[in-house]
């Protein structure tokens, strides 16, 4: 056998030698079991490390690796029946490694005999690359399925490959309910690789996308917004779209929210200050090219500050949210109405028909907000408001400009005694702002001296006998030309002017000039009280001057009485305390006016000389406001009592509240109920009254 096989290979090894892969041929059986090597080329001998006498000695058997031996049989039988097969196997080398090969194996005769002919090729390479690609796959599958967005793998429109993000944010029941869905059935917006140029322009390059907003359809009907992206991979050895898909229902809620606290005003929900000005520059700029008109209101509330103090800021806070309620709910769909800050809020009117139209909002406003009381927490509050109106292009051209004159004309409005509206015209320029500053302190310096300035005295009560107990010198300016100035516009201006010194000196010269009179004519001496405000009391030569004029009119300092407000004490500044101690030694009377307002404590109170807590205004207006109300002053009024000081209750107007201040043993009142501030002639009559009737 093997000379009939040598003589006839000779030619076929010559000829295998050719290859550059290793060919072997191996004998088989009666039985077709292989036998040894009768062949092999010098590719085959060279890659296993045998010589080929060594594999003649060899069977397949003999370097098939243990766990491919099963398979090796079960191939050999194939060759038998098919006479030829391809398949992967592999050879343990000389050094005992194992190479994978692909097999070409054929059944051949050989003189005769059966045998087998096997073109083998080597598979190293490229198994070692399957598993590079298996490992990275692996890996890739294991990022796809920790993304927290939707990624799959779309061919033909149809979705291959899914991973878990895709089942959540879609809503199947498993991945296997969108495998094989066209995509368009969940992304909206006609989402299709047809449809879609630029997405489909890009992809051809393989780039990645610009991200597109979209709308995902869930499988329960619900809708999210979406971003999507897509690029061309690879997949399953053909090009296919990878769709990264995200929720950006967060994202969107959080530009929302930010872009909220940036144009809204987080109190009252109204647009701020900002959102205000970008509309209105807006409306400026249409109304400019379109030759329209617009209206700019604003609005102020009467006596807040003082309602905001007594109520606390909470219930103040409550307050203004009510307002903006009301507010809003009279200005026109085309209007914002928007809060600047604090108690200021303004309406922009675009397109505004006429004067009337602005006018008509903001006689509304100011109807609807002292229409009926507000209810904060059970007090009843009376609130009205001051409005301003400007016009667009009447008054002025700017927005800087709209807002000024809509603020002077509502100041105006507040100067005419609040809960109205003004429409700013051009003689405000010169009757308002002037008044503030230079034109106002030149004016108020002329009053001194043309006697412009008196005093009115308004009585104090005494609760139980109801006689007047004492009077309060009150300043009046009567200005030629402008009327009645109230001493709440003229008195701030004085202090800053330093006019307050001069002025201060006037009122208490005033007072003495009184008392005299009347001891002179033989009338019965009055306590009066006098108002001394903070900036007075920086002077550390007060009460040298105060000594000084008391003195030379030879007046005893106990018909005196100090009205100071709290600032003073919570200030605490040294040559404050001590002008205060000093004037109390004298033997002056020193009074808490407007108590309540500030923001200090009631510790203070024992520290310094104080004789009487005059109870601010608001308190007592506030009585009709419920329960709550009458709690905080019967609290004063306690407070003042176990202190062992007269409380004095200010802006009593009806018998309601002279009831109660009574009931609650407050000692003195003063209000317009008894009297308003009255000329020394009317004072007098009253006085005898008085007398006459006692
Ligand atoms: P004040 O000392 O708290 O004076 C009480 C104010 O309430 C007075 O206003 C008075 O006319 C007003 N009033 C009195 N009874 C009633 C009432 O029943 N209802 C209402 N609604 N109001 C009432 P007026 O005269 O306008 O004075 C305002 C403030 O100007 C005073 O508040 C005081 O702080 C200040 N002031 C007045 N005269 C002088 C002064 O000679 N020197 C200084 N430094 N300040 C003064
Ligand atoms: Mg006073
Ligand atoms: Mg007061």
């Amino acid at each position: 056998m093997e000379a009939q096989l040598t003589v006839g290979s000779e030619h076929l090894l010559k000829w295998m030698d050719y290859a550059n892969d290793p060919i072997f041929i191996f004998g088989l059986t009666e039985d077709g079991l292989p036998e040894n090597y009768v062949g092999v080329n010098t590719a085959a001998a060279q890659l296993l490390g045998y010589t080929r006498d060594e594999f003649s000695a060899l069977k397949p058997t003999d370097i098939t690796p243990r766990h491919r031996l099963g398979h090796l049989k079960r191939v050999m039988q194939r060759i038998l029946t098919d006479g030829q097969v391809t398949f992967e196997g592999g050879y343990i080398t000389g050094e005992g490694q194992e190479i994978p090969f692909e097999f070409n194996a054929r059944f051949i005769e050989i003189g005769g005999r059966g045998a087998v002919l096997s073109i083998a090729r080597n598979i190293s390479e490229r198994k070692r690359a399957e598993e590079e690609l298996r490992e990275s796959e692996a890996r890739y599958r294991v990022l796809v399925e920790l993304l927290p967005d939707m990624v799959a793998v779309v061919h033909d429109g149809v979705i291959e490959f899914v991973n878990h993000a895709g089942r959540e944010l879609t809503g199947a029941s498993d991945v296997a309910q969108l495998i094989g869905q066209p995509l368009d059935r969940f992304v909206l917006s006609g989402y299709q690789e047809s449809e879609t140029p630029p997405l489909r322009q890009r992809t051809q390059t393989g780039d990645a996308l610009s991200p597109n907003e979209y709308t995902l359809v869930r499988f329960d009907g619900s809708r999210i917004d979406v971003e999507v992206q897509s690029t061309v991979v690879m997949y399953g050895g053909r090009p296919a779209k990878l769709i990264i898909i995200r929720d950006m229902t967060e994202r969107r809620r959080v530009q929302h929210v930010i872009h909220h606290m940036a144009y809204y005003d987080y109190l009252t929900e109204l647009p701020n200050r900002r959102l205000f000005h970008e509309r209105l520059e807006h409306a400026v700029v249409t109304a400019h090219s379109s030759k329209g008109k617009l209206a700019v209101l604003f609005l102020d509330l009467d006596r807040f500050k003082i309602l905001n103090d007594a109520l606390g800021h909470d219930l103040g806070d409550l307050l203004l949210k009510d307002v903006a309620q009301r507010l809003q709910a009279c200005v026109a769909t085309k209007a914002l109405a928007a809060r600047l800050g604090g108690d200021e809020f303004t309406v922009l009117i675009p397109d505004v028909a006429n004067r009337e139209e602005a006018t008509d909002c903001a006689r509304r406003i100011v109807a609807e907000i002292s229409s009926r009381p507000f209810v904060i927490d059970g007090y009843e509050l009376f609130v009205t408001t001051s409005v301003g109106v400007s016009f667009f292009a009447q008054d002025c051209l700017t927005v800087a400009d709209l807002l000024r004159y809509a603020d002077t004309a509502m100041y105006r409005a507040k100067s005419q005694g609040g809960n109205g509206f003004q429409c700013y015209h051009d003689t405000m320029q010169i009757e308002d702002a002037p008044l503030s500053h230079i034109y106002m302190e030149q004016e108020l310096h002329k009053a001194l001296d043309a006697g412009e300035l008196h005093l009115v005295y308004q009585p104090k009560v005494n609760t139980r006998t109801g006689r007047i107990a004492g009077v309060e010198a009150l300043l009046r300016w009567t200005h030629s030309a402008m009327g009645d100035i109230p001493p709440s516009n003229f008195i701030p201006l004085a202090e800053q002017t330093g006019l307050i010194r001069p002025i201060g000196q006037y009122v208490i010269r005033q007072v003495c000039a009184q008392l005299r009179h009347w001891e002179e004519i033989g009338r019965a001496p009055l306590p009066i009280s006098i108002n001394l405000s903070v900036r007075q009391f920086q002077d550390s030569d007060l009460v040298d001057t105060v000594a000084g004029i008391i003195q030379e009119a030879g007046i005893d300092p106990r018909w005196f009485e100090i009205e100071i407000t709290e600032t003073l004490l919570m200030e605490n500044t040294e040559v404050a305390m001590a002008s205060l101690q000093a004037l109390h030694d004298m033997g002056m009377h020193i009074s808490i006016d407007d108590f309540g307002t500030g923001f200090s404590s009631f510790s203070y109170l024992n520290q310094f000389p104080i004789d009487t807590l005059k109870i601010d205004q608001s308190f007592v207006a506030n009585l009709k406001g419920g329960r709550r109300a009458k709690s905080i002053l019967i609290a004063m009024l306690r407070l003042g009592q176990s202190l062992g000081m007269k409380v004095i209750a200010e802006g009593v107007e009806t018998a309601e509240q002279v009831a109660f201040l009574r009931r609650h043993g407050c000692g003195e009142l003063q209000g317009y109920y008894f009297h308003r501030p009255l000329r020394v002639e009317e004072l007098e009559t009253v006085l005898d009254r008085m007398n006459e009737m006692a």
